[in-house]
Parts: structure tokens; C-alpha cells; sequence
């Protein structure tokens, strides 16, 4: 039963383990101590909180590796309201995104810190404002400005001269520092010049900071900004209050059953790949009785703020967006986070699941998994509409969505394993406590050999190619299947000896049997162009084909048998019996046809 996304874990969190503190000692110790209490409100350290601060006090070049909620802010925002160490003067903090300055800058503020913002949107008269007080002596502790004003504004360099030949200059801090990378997603062309801060002030110390914990990325992060023998913090990107789920993707109406059992009034967010989806299924759950709104590039600046000032104060509970919603984004009770397409990459699907639970609680990530998705993120990184493209960025593009792939394919191998394998760290399994679907189903999967079903499958897709004949992946399990159908009858394909060969297969094994040999490369998709809009897919044996036919590549299957609930156990616990009183999935919807996907085709948006 692959419908139900019964969950155990809701009733039995992981235990929050609280944070070991550091040994506070050191020169600075004891002003870093007061300033988290009295000026901070807070009452312990987060992880390499305190050792980051004390580096930057001492004055050196500074790398903070935390994953998303770890606490990066503090680690530049504490120093800069001490006095000891090196902290003379004011601290400019680069950051990518107006929103998340402003949500920092006003946080400062209520905190009686001086913290000022200066962007393109700031007026002239807050500019001159901004200007003088830079010249005076009462300067702010804070200054928050876009890689874009360092890069054009001239004003902005004259101050940054002056304050660094009077010795005012503190510290630059990159927040987002991964926005250099053109390895990663976030690519943002103005940070690309952010190396001018090591020239032309090579005495002040940099902080770098990134929930991006790729080896490349980082490498690429310590060289283009120059960071000289930094101190690098890094620690695990396990996050222990998530649980990783993959689950088939039916219909809508099995995601808003688990939404409506497992997170009643719950704040949560469904990532989707193009806008319109997300108007659309916005507007579907608001029929269902769901608080939904939808978030994307798109929409023009006020849209976007109302949107998020009713998703944090609890109005609407649900946001469905592009991948353009979230950086930056700090709501603590984020319970769900759903991805209700295929995630560009894992680093993003990472970043994304990242944003729940951020304050510790256990909170659910859950990816609607379908094959078919796939092709469609491909075509739109082929149709990339900027003609100078690399080729290598386009192919490096394609290799990481085949990773998501790949990760939603293995049912087997723990998910945190998987995840943060990603990012160079290996994770013992132990250590997941089962908050994993592929944890939570070991031993309920049953693993059986399909190789001989593959081989006349793949021998079914050879005789067509051999005959020139274009068939698609429903034609062609519909014949495997045996269906009585005319278009079955019509094409003469009830007379194939494949006909019927997979009758006794239950459906679901069959879906994961044709797209386990699209994942295997025994059989490829290819994209045929019919008119000018419509792309056909239709069936071609694979590179692997051969290994499969002569036998010396197995396939293997595994699954749930039936009568065995997804992530659940295999006696009736107190959840999976509340499971049971849920309404039974609505009939799967009419399919259209998957090979015409032309009106999925709205361009991923971007940041
Ligand atoms: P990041 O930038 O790493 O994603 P933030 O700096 O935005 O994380 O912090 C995430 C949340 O954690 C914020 O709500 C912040 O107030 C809180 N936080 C940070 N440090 C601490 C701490 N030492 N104790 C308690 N809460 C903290
Ligand atoms: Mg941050
Ligand atoms: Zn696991």
C-alpha cells in the first residue's frame, strides 16, 4: 500500500539534546559572555558559536560553516557591539537579499544596537543621513549594505576609504558567502567582485559565512574572497529534529490528507518548480480548506512582502513557492517542508528541507517523488534562454539533478546517509534513530529479482527499434501488462510474444520496474519534437542495455509488500491506528498523457 504516508515520528520526537557548552576562557570571555546575555537575551552558546566570535575578536579571517538555523548572525553581530579584541569601528556586513537585511537590521535595532541598511531602495535624504554620520563620531556598530552598492556606487568606496584610513573599519562579514561560487545555485554576479575587499583593505579581517557546505563551494569561497589562514568552523549538517521522507507522488489529494492528519493549522511550505504550479496548487488547497498562498519571482514587491508578513504572523499557513521563497527566511516553526517536484539539485533540497524546524522541534520533510518530473527540469536546463551558457555548467546542472535522482530511487540506504554525502560527511545510520522513511522501513522492504522481467522489456523495446516503431513508456508497459485495450489491439501489439509477459505483476512494482530501467540507462527516454510546442517521449534502449540482456547486470526491486504502511512498524502503534480513520485516497486522477508535458514547461524561477 503505497498511498499511505503513515508516520511514526510525529508521536515519538527524537530527544533534543541541549548543546554542550564551550570552555569559556580566553582574553575575551568575559565581554562575549555578557554581551549574549544582556544585549542578546540569549542564555547559551550554539555550536562553535563562541570559538567563531573569539577568532573574530583576535582579529583573524574567519569561516563559519553552519547549517541553516545554526546561529550565523551571532557570530558576527557579537563582536561587533564588543570593545576588546579587534573590534574598532564599524562592521559592514554584505548579504544578498534585501529582506533578510531588513529583518536583521530592525532585529538589531530592537536590541538598541545601531544598525543601519543602505540599498538601492534607501532614499537620498536617509543617504546623506547615512553619509555624515559615517564622518562623524557616532557611527553605526553595523553597517548592512548589497555586494551590488560595493561594487558601483563610488560614494560607498570613498567612505570605506575613509573609515579605513582613520582605522575604522572593524571587520567585513559575507554573509551567504556561497553566492560567489559559480558552483552553486545562488550564483550572484556582484559577489564576484567582493575580492576587492581583500585588496584594497588588507588590514581588516574578513568573516565569511554559509550553510553551503559543498568542498568545492568552500574552497572556491576561502580563494575568490583571499581569506588568509582562516579559522574555519565547520560541523555536522546532520539535522537531528528533521525527518527525511520520500514518498510516491499520486495526487494532491494524498498530500493534503497527510497535511490535514499529520499538521492541522501547522505552519509549512511546498516547494514547486514554475510559478503558475504554484498558483495553481495554491489555489487547489484553498478549496480543500487549506490557509495556502503562493510565493514566486514573479509577483511585484508588495505581492511578495504581504505574503510573507501573513505566513510569519500565522495567517495563512501554508506557502507554496518557487525555490525563490526561503533564503533568509527566519520563522522558527516551520513544521513541514514539502517538495512537490523534483528538487534542482541536492544542495537546494538540502537548503530547502533546511528551513523547517528550525527552532529544534521536530518538523517533517517530505518529497513527492515521480520519474516523469525529471524530464522536464531537463528540458528546461537544456532551454536555458541565455545563449552564453556553458556547456560544462549545463552538463554539470544535469548531473546534479540525476543525483536527486538517484537519492529519491534508493530506498535502501539511510537518507541522512545520503544527504550528507553529499556534502563529504559521513553519517552513520545508527545515529538517524529512525527519522528516515528508508531507516523506518528497514526489514518491511522486500528485495526480489526482476531480471528476467527486464530482459523481455528491454527486448520488447529493441524489437520496436528495430521496426522503427515509436512507442512511449505507457504504450509499452500497457502491452508488458497485457491490457485489452484497442490502441493495444489496433497497433497489432496484443500479438507480441511480450504481450502480457508482466500480467502478474501488481501495478506499482511494474511503475518502479520501467523506471528503475530508465535509472539504470537499460532503456532512455528520448525526446522527439512533434510540432513545434509538443515533445513526445518515446522508448530507446539504453547505453546499459546489453549488461541487462546478457545477464551479467541484475535488476532488483525493492518494496513494500502488501498491507505494510510507509514509515510505518509492523505492529499497530498509537499513530498508525489514528492513520486508520483517515479517509481512504481519492481515485487517482485521470492521467494525461506523460509523454505531452508542454504545459509544465514554465521556466524555473530564479532568486
Ligand atoms: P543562520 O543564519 O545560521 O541560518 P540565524 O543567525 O538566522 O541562523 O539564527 C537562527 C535562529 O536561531 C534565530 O532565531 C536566532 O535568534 C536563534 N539563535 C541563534 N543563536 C542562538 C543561541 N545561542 N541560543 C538561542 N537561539 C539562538
Ligand atoms: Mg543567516
Ligand atoms: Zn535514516
Amino acid at each position: 500500500d503505497l498511498d499511505d504516508v503513515t508516520l511514526d515520528y510525529v508521536d515519538e520526537p527524537a530527544p533534543v539534546v541541549p548543546e554542550p557548552q564551550p570552555d569559556l576562557t580566553g582574553p575575551y570571555a568575559k565581554e562575549i559572555k555578557s554581551h549574549l546575555t544582556s544585549t542578546f537575551g540569549l542564555a547559551t552558546f550554539r555550536k562553535n558559536q563562541f570559538e567563531a566570535i573569539n577568532a573574530a575578536m583576535a582579529g583573524r579571517d574567519v569561516f563559519v560553516l553552519m547549517p541553516t538555523g545554526g546561529g550565523k548572525s551571532l557570530c558576527y553581530q557579537l563582536p561587533a557591539v564588543c570593545t576588546g579584541g579587534k573590534t574598532k569601528g564599524v562592521t559592514i556586513v554584505v548579504s544578498p537579499l534585501l529582506a533578510l537585511m531588513n529583518d536583521q537590521v530592525n532585529g538589531l535595532k530592537s536590541k538598541s544596537i545601531n544598525a543601519v541598511l543602505w540599498t538601492s531602495n534607501t532614499s537620498e535624504a536617509e543617504a546623506q543621513q547615512i553619509r555624515s554620520s559615517l564622518y562623524s563620531s557616532n557611527k553605526p556598530t553595523l553597517l548592512y549594505v548589497t555586494p551590488e552598492r560595493l561594487k558601483v556606487s563610488s560614494t560607498t568606496k570613498n567612505i570605506l576609504s575613509h573609515l579605513y584610513r582613520i582605522n575604522e573599519l572593524a571587520r567585513f562579514v559575507v554573509d551567504e558567502a556561497h553566492c560567489i561560487s559559480t558552483w552553486g545555485q545562488d550564483f550572484r554576479e556582484a559577489y564576484q567582485n567582493l575580492h576587492i575587499l581583500r585588496e584594497e583593505f588588507p588590514n581588516v579581517p574578513i568573516m565569511a559565512l554559509t550553510a553551503t557546505a559543498d568542498r568545492k563551494t568552500v574552497d572556491d569561497i576561502l580563494e575568490r574572497l583571499r581569506l588568509s589562514s582562516p579559522a574555519v568552523f565547520e560541523q555536522s549538517f546532520n539535522r537531528t529534529n528533521l525527518n527525511y521522507t520520500v514518498v510516491p507522488k499520486r495526487s494532491v489529494d494524498e498530500m493534503v490528507t497527510f497535511i490535514k492528519t499529520k499538521h492541522p493549522n501547522q505552519t509549512g511550505v511546498i516547494y514547486r518548480t514554475g510559478r503558475d504550479k504554484c498558483e495553481k496548487l495554491a489555489h487547489q488547497l484553498r478549496q480543500k480548506g487549506l490557509k495556502a498562498a503562493h510565493f514566486h519571482a514573479r509577483m511585484d514587491n508588495e505581492d511578495k512582502e504581504k505574503v510573507q508578513q501573513e505566513w510569519k504572523n500565522g495567517q495563512c499557513h501554508i506557502i507554496v513557492a518557487t525555490i525563490a521563497f526561503g533564503m533568509g527566511i527566519d520563522k522558527a516553526d516551520v513544521r513541514f517542508v514539502i517538495h512537490f517536484d523534483l528538487p534542482k539539485n541536492m544542495d537546494g533540497y538540502y537548503q530547502e528541507t533546511g528551513r523547517a524546524g528550525r527552532d529544534g522541534q521536530p518538523a517533517n520533510c517530505v518529497l513527492y517523488y515521480a520519474y516523469r518530473d525529471l524530464q522536464p527540469i531537463l528540458k528546461m536546463i537544456r532551454d536555458t534562454k541565455d545563449p552564453h551558457t556553458n556547456p560544462a555548467s549545463i552538463e554539470r546542472q544535469e548531473a546534479a539533478v540525476r543525483a536527486v535522482v538517484r537519492y529519491c530511487e534508493n530506498n535502501s540506504v539511510c537518507r541522512r546517509t545520503q544527504i550528507l554525502q553529499h556534502f563529504g560527511e559521513k553519517f552513520d545510520k545508527k545515529d538517524c534513530k529512525n527519522q528516515c522513511n528508508n531507516c523506518a522501513d528497514q526489514g518491511l522492504l522486500e528485495t526480489a529479482d526482476y531480471t528476467q522481467q527486464a530482459k523481455i522489456v528491454i527486448r520488447l523495446v529493441q524489437s520496436f527499434e528495430r521496426s522503427q516503431e515509436n512507442v512511449t513508456i505507457d504504450q509499452c508497459r500497457s502491452i508488458f501488462k497485457g491490457a485489452n485495450t484497442a490502441a493495444v489491439r489496433d497497433k497489432g501489439h496484443d500479438q507480441l510474444p511480450a504481450f502480457g509477459a508482466g500480467k502478474d505483476i501488481p501495478k506499482e512494482v511494474l511503475e518502479l520496474l520501467f523506471n528503475k530501467l530508465l535509472f539504470l540507462d537499460a532503456l532512455v527516454e528520448k525526446s522527439v519534437q512533434t510540432t513545434t510546442k509538443w515533445h513526445v517521449q518515446y522508448l530507446r534502449m539504453g547505453k546499459k542495455a546489453q549488461d541487462y540482456l546478457s545477464g551479467s547486470k541484475k535488476v532488483e526491486l525493492s518494496h513494500r509488500p502488501k498491507g505494510v504502511k510507509a514509515g510505518g512498524k509492523p505492529k499497530a502503534t498509537k499513530a498508525s491506528k489514528k492513520a486508520s480513520a483517515v479517509p481512504p485516497p481519492a481515485p487517482e486522477p485521470p492521467q494525461r498523457p506523460r509523454a505531452l508535458y508542454a504545459d509544465d514547461d514554465d521556466p524555473i524561477d530564479d532568486i
